[in-house]
């Protein structure tokens, strides 16, 4: 019998409308997420949420390296874009979103905490120096089919879930749940293709809520 976690990537305030780093059309995914949060809980599932979560001098933020935000450089070795002052710890814009059903949030994994670096994957920094917890606590159940959605695509999302791939998790990435930055207008569309082509089956919430039903049929 296999076992699966859902597993929410970055559904917080600073991400959405009105939000530092907001993308658009991120609060569209919180519904999808109350409805997937609603299918793991009914059937025994795990349920996780990642959170961006950074030092107020993370050296990702545009201010700290007095460069215009959205541009690019490099940090540490490693190409970096400079994001606006995003997800500081313990703010309200890190909090995560307040229509997102959070109690049946079994656990939470912080990332972005090292200013030297940044982590969009919710397995590693992005250089893979430093692993968070949560393959540990996915493996310790047993845990090897995951479900990723969340925010924002063309980061989090993707190397999140080519890190999973990786890890050799079977994953599963409902694509109404995800939301992108687009800084290139295609940035979503090639990450989701990226996705796939590295292992990943896409399906909409309602592709993906028939199959289950099909299963237990
Ligand atoms: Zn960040």
């Amino acid at each position: 019998m296999t076992q699966r976690a859902l597993v929410l990537v970055d559904l917080q305030n600073d991400f959405c409308a009105g939000g530092a780093l907001a993308v658009a059309q991120a609060d569209e995914t919180i519904g999808v997420a109350n409805h997937l949060i609603e299918e793991f809980r009914r059937r025994g599932d795990a349920i996780v949420a990642t959170l961006d979560w950074h030092p107020a001098n993370h050296g990702s933020f545009a201010s700290v390296q007095q460069q215009p935000p959205y541009t690019t450089g490099e940090l540490d070795g490693l190409p970096q874009t400079w994001w606006p002052d995003h997800c500081i710890q313990h703010s309200s814009g890190a909090q995560l979103h307040p229509l997102l059903n959070q109690q049946n949030i079994d656990e939470r994994f912080y990332k972005g905490e090292n200013p030297a670096i940044d982590s969009y994957s919710a397995f590693y920094d992005n250089d893979h120096r430093q692993k968070t917890r949560l393959d540990d606590w996915l493996r310790e159940r047993q845990i090897d089919q995951l479900v990723i959605m969340g925010l924002a695509t063309d980061y989090c999302v993707k190397f999140s879930v080519l890190d999973a791939l990786a890890l050799g998790y079977r994953v599963d990435v409902v694509t109404d749940g995800c939301r992108g930055v687009n800084l290139r207008a295609q940035d979503s569309l090639a990450a989701f293709q990226d996705m796939a082509a590295a292992g990943a089956t896409l399906y909409t919430l309602n592709n993906w809520l028939e199959m289950q039903d099909q299963t237990l049929a």
